[in-house]
C-alpha cells in the first residue's frame, strides 16, 4: 500500500488540478464572450449545419486580441475578437473563417476538446508521478526527464488531433459547398498577417504543425474524397 501513495497522490492532486482549470476556463469564457452575429458568416455556418442535420451552429466571439479559434471542453466555439477583426478588415474572408469554425467543430465531434481536459490532468498526474519515482532514482535529473517524456507524449497527441480536425473540417466544407479553398488559403494569410505585425506568431498556428504538411494532407484527403 505504501508504495502505491505516491502516485495515488499524483492522481488526486491531478483530480484536483483538473477540475480547478476546467472552472476557471468556464468562468473566464463566460465572462468573456458574447454570440457572434454576422449575416454573411450566418449564412455559412447555416450551411454546415444543413450538412450536419443540426438547427444552427453556434458560435462565440471571445473577448482578446490574440488570433485564435477553440473549441471548450463543454463543446461550445469561439473565435477570438482577435481573429474576427481580421474578417471585418476584410484581411480574412468569410469562407476562411467559416473553415476554422468546421476545424473547432471536428475538436467537438471527435471528442477532443474533452480529453483534452482529462488529457491536461492526466498530464499532470503522469509528470508527478514520474518525478516522484525517476526523482528517487536519478536525483536532479530525474525531474527533468519527467517533465521531457510528459511533453513529447502530449505534443504527439495533439498533433493527430490536429490532422484529424483538418480532416474533419474537409469533409464538413466540401459537403456544405464551400469547398477546400478557403481552409489551404487561411494557412498563407495567417504567416503573412504575422510578419506585418509585431506579436509574433498567433497562437492558432503556434498550437498547430506545420502549414505545408496541413495543406497536404487536406489535398490528400480531398483527392479520396472527390474521387
Ligand atoms: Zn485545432
Amino acid at each position: 500500500m505504501l508504495k502505491f501513495t505516491p502516485i495515488l497522490i499524483a492522481l488526486l492532486y491531478g483530480f484536483v488540478l483538473w477540475w480547478f482549470s476546467a472552472w476557471r476556463l468556464r468562468h473566464e469564457l463566460d465572462a468573456k464572450s458574447t454570440e457572434l452575429a454576422d449575416a454573411r458568416l450566418k449564412a455559412l455556418t447555416d450551411r454546415m449545419a444543413g450538412a450536419l442535420d443540426l438547427p444552427r451552429i453556434r458560435v462565440n466571439i471571445y473577448e482578446i486580441d490574440q488570433v485564435n479559434g477553440l473549441a471548450s471542453p463543454d463543446g461550445r466555439i469561439f473565435i477570438t475578437r482577435g481573429f474576427y477583426e481580421q474578417y471585418r478588415q476584410g484581411r480574412v474572408s468569410a469562407e476562411e473563417l467559416a473553415s476554422v469554425i468546421a476545424h473547432e467543430l471536428g475538436h467537438v465531434a471527435l471528442g477532443h476538446a474533452r480529453r483534452r481536459m482529462i488529457d491536461f490532468s492526466g498530464q499532470n498526474a503522469l509528470r508527478t508521478a514520474l518525478i516522484m519515482i525517476l526523482g528517487r532514482i536519478i536525483p536532479g535529473i530525474g525531474q527533468m526527464i519527467a517533465g521531457v517524456l510528459t511533453s513529447m507524449v502530449a505534443a504527439r497527441l495533439s498533433r493527430s488531433d490536429e490532422y484529424e480536425a483538418d480532416a474533419y473540417a474537409t469533409a464538413l466544407l466540401m459537403k456544405s459547398g464551400i469547398g477546400t479553398g478557403p481552409q489551404k488559403s487561411l494557412f498563407g494569410k495567417l504567416e503573412e498577417l504575422t510578419r506585418s505585425r509585431a506579436s509574433g506568431q498567433p497562437a492558432w498556428l503556434l498550437s498547430h504543425p506545420k502549414t505545408d504538411q496541413r495543406i497536404k494532407a487536406i489535398e490528400t484527403n480531398e483527392a479520396k474524397w472527390s474521387g
